[in-house]
């Protein structure tokens, strides 16, 4: 894996100079807001919370066009941070969104500027910026304990896309309510702002090469079980197409035409190498209600595949060392990846440390097998927490100790991927990081946005 490509930190570089220019273009608008109020209204103890309620208000507004540029799958952003790191990213600032505009109100009306109690009838952009409120609430809420509201994935993707509609109540919100943000250098910067937003959105759902495929169709070649509750399933290019270039590592989003199987659509790594032109594999292991009805996907099903997602691989990189470090399920992107460094002749050492319960729920077990005794530089561990054989760390966990002992000390050149149970991802992180590895040499990815 060695060319042009960056040093696992580098990519760090061009991440934080999109959100320092993100900062700059918050911070202009909060400035630009403030030096209008301050020269409007002299700083007095009561017209300080104004101000301040302002410029919440109107980062609020900001980020909330900031949300759906985060989650309409740019192509760009997403090989820059990967899509599963914006859509947590849209998450914590959609809280701070919310927050704000919270606060928003209460600062206006601690001033005795404006008075509390029922809006009459000419107060209708109060009125708009109250439902904003409550939409951006729902929003928070049913994302935050979307579990504890039992609210199924589906269920709660259509409500969240519903309450997404605040971002227009909250326009018109600020341009009814002041006079001020209809005139001048205020209105001049919204309006900028506005258009490369509606710019960027209309980009990333129309136009190539901003946006992404919407889908190619592809047919199921075959339906198996893989291990113990994981299907394997292969798919085929409907038409005569090759199938589309990705990384190994990535995700795709896939549908399944059967009248068993809900059509949504749901994120799963591309477990086959892309050097494979033929065939793309999923291994999906049964955790709800659509992963569990894949039982009833056979050969002949159509399948559409949106992809390629994410920035979980090693092919990014320029990298002399890589360790795998996988947790049940989380093999798929390894598998991937190795399958592809086979095929390429890699003659990078290559450490895969592979945690699961038993073996009867490992799948590609023989593969793997085969592949480390055909690949002099792959190292295969396997820790078996729940069976004991001869062969196998068995009975153990994946803990300090452990790791520890499986990997050497850090050199440089050397990328630590992890893929498995939050928790395990976490630990992991930290006893590397004790143990002297730098944050940047250390790339994780759950399977949860
Ligand atoms: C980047 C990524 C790669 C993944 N790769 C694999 C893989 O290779 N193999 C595998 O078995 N699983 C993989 N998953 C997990 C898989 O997407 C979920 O297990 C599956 O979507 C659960 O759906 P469900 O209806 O069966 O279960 P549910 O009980 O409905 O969902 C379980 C959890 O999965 C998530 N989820 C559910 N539906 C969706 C959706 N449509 N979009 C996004 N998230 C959803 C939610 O966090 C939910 O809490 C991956 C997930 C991500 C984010």
């Amino acid at each position: 894996m060695k060319s042009e490509k960056p040093l696992p930190g580098q990519i760090k570089a061009k991440k934080i100079l999109i959100w320092l220019l993100l900062f700059a273009v918050l911070l202009l608008l909060a400035r630009i807001g403030a030096r209008h109020y301050f020269r409007d209204t002299p700083v007095k103890p009561g017209t300080f919370s104004v101000t301040i309620g302002r410029v919440f208000a109107q980062w609020a507004v900001a980020l909330l066009l900031l949300q759906s540029v985060l989650a309409v799958r740019i192509r760009f952003l997403d090989r820059i941070f990967g899509l599963d790191r914006l859509l947590k990213f849209h998450r914590a600032s959609g809280i701070i969104c919310f927050l704000m505009a919270f606060f928003h109100p209460m600062l206006m009306y601690l001033s005795g500027l404006k008075k509390a109690g029922p809006l009459s009838s000419d107060q209708w952009p109060e009125a708009i910026g109250a439902i904003c409120i409550i939409g951006l609430w729902l929003a928070v809420v049913s994302s935050v304990w979307r579990k504890f509201f039992d609210l199924g994935y589906q269920s709660w993707l259509r409500l969240h896309r519903i309450t997404a509609s605040v971002v227009m109540l909250a326009l018109a919100h600020m341009f009814s309510i002041e006079s001020a943000m209809r005139s001048g250098w205020i209105f001049a910067c919204w309006l900028v702002v506005i258009i490369l937003w509606v710019c960027t959105i209309a980009a990333a759902k129309f136009f190539f090469p901003l946006r992404f495929a919407s889908g190619e169709s592809f047919v199921v070649s075959s339906a198996t079980e893989a291990a113990k509750n994981i299907r394997q399933l292969n798919l085929v290019p409907a038409k005569e197409n090759a199938i589309f270039d990705f990384l190994p590592g990535q995700f795709a989003f896939i549908s399944f035409d059967n009248p068993q199987v809900a059509k949504e659509e749901h994120p799963v790594t591309i477990a086959s190498a892309p050097d494979d032109r033929e065939n793309l594999q999923f291994l999906i292991k049964g955790v709800g209600d659509w992963t569990k009805s894949l039982s009833a996907i056979k050969a002949g099903d159509k399948a559409k595949v949106i992809a390629p997602f994410g920035a979980f691989s090693p092919f990014r990189y320029e990298v002399d060392n890589l360790i795998l470090i996988a947790g049940g399920i989380g093999i798929t992107p390894m598998l991937s990846i190795l399958r592809q460094l086979f095929h390429e002749k890699a003659e990078m050492p290559v450490k895969l440390i592979w945690s699961y319960k038993t073996s009867a729920e490992a799948p590609c077990f023989e593969e793997l097998e085969t592949l480390s005794r055909n690949y002099s530089s792959l190292e295969i561990i396997r820790v078996v927490t729940r069976e004991s054989t001869e062969q196998k760390e068995s009975g153990k966990r994946l803990d300090r100790e452990a790791l520890i002992k499986l990997v050497p000390e850090y050199r440089q050149g050397c990328l630590v991927m992890i893929c498995g149970p939050l928790k395990m991802m976490k630990d992991i992180r930290r006893y590397l990081l004790e143990s002297g590895y730098p944050d940047s040499a250390i790339v994780s990815e759950e399977f949860a946005f």
